[in-house]
């Protein structure tokens, strides 16, 4: 509890809140005990803490819009939370505000095959939907490394990818119609079951908008059949540079891979210390790509890959022949932040995306950063798309250490910026890097980011304070940050 905030606020408004939830809400699906408050303080990214005043965890769509109802009027805040996997405190509740745990939505409620659609409730997992659609040949492409536990509502709100967005898009490229609860309880249908839908694209805008303009009741989501043939590589390199740039090759030839990742000596081992996958350990780095397709287009695809990995000096190459192969190296893929999470007591996980052509020269420059900053510095990313997730090793209970990975996270989002690239690929916004938007746009991009969250959220009651920085915000920190001169980071190399 903040000091701005007494034991008698927090009284007052829970007496103000709980006798108008209870006339629609089981109080079971109500939690205002602080010990069992204490499991939805923070989502992975733990740093960041913070109690919620309560916790619902609604049953229906009506109990959804009631709870909205009753904050509106009340002008209590409401954070959505899914299953809690976000890295950016973006379900980390906010003060005196109401948690919004859409945990109990959790049905898939039809598969239409002929459409390759599903409808699907937001608290499903990710995984759940191919393995539900697999008996149909189909399956659902955006495969965060979370997948296992992470829902599809948080997917929406993050605009989440994974392995095979290089080729099949990101959420947003796979959902056609959301169903949402907008602030006041009202309930909104965008996009539609068709490929296209007439008027603004409402759908997309919802798809990365971490829950500041909606509460995601449903989702349809798109299915894809599963390619006739998949071939799984695992190239190793000597040096990051010939490794960086053959994937700015394989990009450059024309190739869309169905994934193309990228881990480095430090990530290898690790991954290799938990998995036992086979992963060279006296590698610099390795590129691990997959094509999908028709039988002949993949052989192609794979003869034209290898070609280049060898112009780059690829030391060794492994061609998975059975599927346990490609499990196998994919399977490890998708452990490394439990591996690197055996490295340290904390990992801070950036997600800058940058243009493939700088992937080379932006990761010698963060190993730079990293000595600077004396912190080690674990890069595994999702390369194909210039995805970069440095990994910074640290200690929360050590100030001094705490604080440089902060600054050493600031230095690598503004050298991602730098470069013509974004401060986050797919892990969103949150508080975590709400400074670092005032990097990356100016006064008047932000000025039309609050005149939407205005036209949806008038009194800012959904999850206030992430996401988009206060005009206020950014002069305080651009005061702090941005030097004077020509060059808008002066202490970066230029590119
Ligand atoms: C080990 C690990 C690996 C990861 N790998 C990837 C990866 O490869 N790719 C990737 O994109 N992400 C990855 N993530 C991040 C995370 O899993 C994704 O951001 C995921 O989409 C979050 O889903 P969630 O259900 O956990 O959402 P939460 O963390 O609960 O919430 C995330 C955001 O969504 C909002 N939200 C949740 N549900 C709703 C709803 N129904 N309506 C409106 N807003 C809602 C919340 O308010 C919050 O802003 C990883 C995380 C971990 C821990």
């Amino acid at each position: 509890m903040s000091a701005s905030t007494t034991r008698n606020d927090r009284d007052q408004l829970l007496s103000d809140l709980c006798p108008e939830l209870c006339k629609k809400i089981p109080e079971h699906a109500i939690i205002t005990n602080p010990e069992e408050l204490s499991a939805y303080e923070c989502d992975a990214f733990t740093t960041m803490r913070q109690q919620p005043l309560l916790t619902v965890l609604p049953e229906t769509i009506e109990q959804v819009q009631h709870v909205m109802r009753c904050c509106f009027t009340l002008e209590i805040p409401v954070v959505a939370r899914g299953a809690g996997t976000g890295l950016t405190a973006g379900s980390m509740p906010v003060e005196n505000g109401v948690l919004l745990a859409m945990t109990k939505f959790d049905q898939i409620h039809e598969i239409d095959a002929a459409n390759r659609t599903a409808l699907v409730d937001p608290g499903v997992r990710n995984l759940a939907i191919s393995e539900a659609t697999a008996p149909y040949n189909l399956y659902f492409a955006p495969d965060p490394s979370s997948q296992l536990a992470c829902s599809v509502g948080g997917n929406v709100a993050e605009n989440a990818g994974g392995v095979h967005c290089l080729k099949y898009g990101l959420t947003v490229h796979n959902v056609l119609e959301l169903e949402i609860i907008t602030a006041d309880g009202t309930m909104i249908t965008l996009g539609s079951a068709a490929l296209d839908s007439a008027g603004y694209d409402l759908t997309a805008l919802m798809c990365g908008s971490e829950g500041l303009l909606g509460i995601v009741v449903k989702v349809r989501v798109k299915l894809l059949p599963k390619p006739d043939c998949a071939s799984v590589l695992l190239a190793a390199f000597a040096t990051i540079e010939d490794a960086g740039t053959a994937i700015a090759a394989i990009i450059g030839a024309g190739l869309i891979p169905a994934g193309l990742e990228m881990i480095d000596q430090t990530g290898i081992c690790a991954i290799e210390e938990l998995m036992h996958a086979g992963y060279p350990t006296d590698a610099a780095a390795v590129i691990i790509c997959e094509l999908d397709g028709g039988k002949e287009e993949v052989a192609d695809e794979l003869s034209s890959v290898i070609d280049i990995l060898k112009r780059f000096n690829a030391s060794a190459i492994e061609i998975a022949q059975t599927p346990e192969d490609s499990k196998r190296i994919w399977a490890a893929r998708k452990a490394a932040f439990p591996a690197l999470a055996r490295l340290a007591p904390d990992n801070y996980i950036m997600d800058g995306t940058i243009p493939r052509r700088a992937l080379a020269q932006v990761w010698k420059q963060i190993n730079v950063l990293a000595d600077q900053y004396n912190l080690q510095v674990v890069n595994v990313f999702h390369a194909g798309d210039g995805n970069m997730h440095p990994s910074i090793l640290f200690d929360s209970s050590d100030d001094d250490q705490h604080k440089r990975a902060f600054e050493l996270g600031t230095r690598i989002l503004e050298l991602c910026i730098e470069v013509g690239g974004t401060i986050s690929g797919e892990h969103g916004i949150g508080l975590e890097k709400i400074n670092q938007m005032c990097l990356q746009f100016s006064e008047k991009e932000l000025t039309q980011f609050h005149a939407l969250k205005q036209a949806f959220d008038a009194k800012t009651l959904l999850n206030p304070g992430k996401q988009i920085p206060t005009l206020a915000r950014c002069a305080e920190f651009n005061a702090m940050h941005v030097h004077h001169g020509d060059m808008p980071f002066p202490h970066l190399e230029r590119f």
